[in-house]
């Protein structure tokens, strides 16, 4: 008998996988983190020595409570999820993606969304062999209903994602343009509302209005992003088809605790979220002051703006000479061409930002 060919990656790992690129994070040590929309403000002492205490009385030895009930019931009142409408908890709002995606899956099944929109979407589809399709936005980032509905015609999407404030571009999409879309869908349409707490408007409260829509949400970009915490809200019958997939403890003692824990103080995060929804005006208003910059208006706690053609990596990079991390979002001959998204900080980094960005534009 001759000898097994050695089984190697590239005979067996699945071609979707290995055409995918890596989701890449810069290493963000010893820089001023602006790139991920990260909340940059610490709790009050007093709140800090109050979670340890509980954390004091958890019992790692344990396995999470698999339903999450405390969690999700703190989720309820705190947010005011309707009452006929039902929760899923996700690691993160990139594991109900993962799962929403992969339980209306199939080789012949469409993914969409707009473009630019949020990297996920397309890059869950693509590892699962999906189809994605992402609809153009307008030159100043509006959907587009007719380009949309053409699409959502000729590709019967099974699922269709709008973030709602939209990432990286900031902006709200008008919400008789969002209702078309929902009417039109043949599959499921899920806004995506990580940044609802710098905009103020939401679905959560009319979810139940429409059979195929889910208002997923996320702790992260409220000030929680280290604990992995999403969730989705909408019909049950959805929603107990989704939860088979979800893995049985997916969301950790330690983030369970600590979520109910904020949860129950959220009128810290909320004082926060104002207060970065406030600056963001600020800093909005002095960078377009500065010369050749186009600053994009935004409902989230971002800013993605363009700078003169040609510079964005010169730009980019002589801000993190300078120690200032952002986000280079720029890839040539698309709508973000020469586009930078930077994250609303505490007023000092802000202040740091807009003088390295300065010296950068010089
Ligand atoms: C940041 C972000 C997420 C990811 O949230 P996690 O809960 O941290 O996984 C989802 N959607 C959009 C639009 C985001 O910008």
């Amino acid at each position: 008998m001759s000898q097994p060919t050695p089984v190697t990656p590239d005979t067996l790992i699945r071609p979707e996988v290995r055409a995918l690129g890596a989701y890449r994070v810069v290493d963000a040590t010893g820089l001023v983190k602006l790139d991920a929309m990260e909340n940059p403000y610490p709790w009050p002492g007093d709140l800090t020595d109050a979670w340890l205490a509980r954390l004091r009385d958890t019992q790692l030895n344990r396995y999470p409570d698999p339903a999450a009930a405390e969690l999700k019931q703190r989720l309820r009142e705190t947010l005011q999820i309707p009452a006929g409408a039902e929760l899923l908890l996700g690691n993160g709002s990139d594991e109900l993606i993962q799962i929403l995606i992969t339980a209306v899956g199939g080789r012949e099944a469409v993914v969409m969304s707009v473009d630019p929109s949020f990297v996920m979407y397309r890059q869950i589809a693509g590892g699962l062999g999906m189809r994605y399709v992402g609809v153009p936005l307008t030159a100043d980032f509006q959907l587009d209903p007719s380009a949309t509905l053409t699409a959502i015609e000729q590709h019967r999407p099974r699922v269709v994602f709008l973030a709602y404030p939209n990432n990286p571009t900031g902006n709200l999409f008008d919400i008789a343009a969002v209702r078309e879309i929902i009417a039109a869908t043949p599959g499921l349409v899920v806004l995506d509302e990580a940044y609802s707490a710098f905009s103020g408007k939401s679905f959560l409260g009319r979810v139940l209005d429409h059979p195929n829509l889910l208002v997923m949400r996320t702790v992260s970009k409220l000030g929680l992003a280290g604990l992995r915490l999403g969730f989705l809200v909408g019909r049950p019958d959805w929603l107990s088809q989704l939860d088979k997939l979800r893995l049985p403890y997916n969301i950790n003692t330690l983030t369970q605790v600590s979520a109910e824990f904020a949860l129950s103080n959220m009128g810290v995060l909320e004082q926060q979220a104002r207060k970065i929804a406030a600056d963001r005006e600020g800093l909005a208003a002095a960078m377009a002051a500065l010369p050749g910059l186009t600053v994009f208006p935004s409902q989230a706690n971002f800013i993605l703006f363009r700078v003169p053609r040609g510079t964005v990596d010169v730009v980019f990079e002589g801000l993190r000479a300078r120690g200032i991390l952002v986000k280079n979002v720029s890839a040539a001959g698309s709508a973000l061409s020469d586009c930078l998204r930077v994250t609303v900080g505490s007023p000092a980094e802000t202040a740091g930002f807009l003088q390295a960005l300065t010296k950068c534009l010089a």
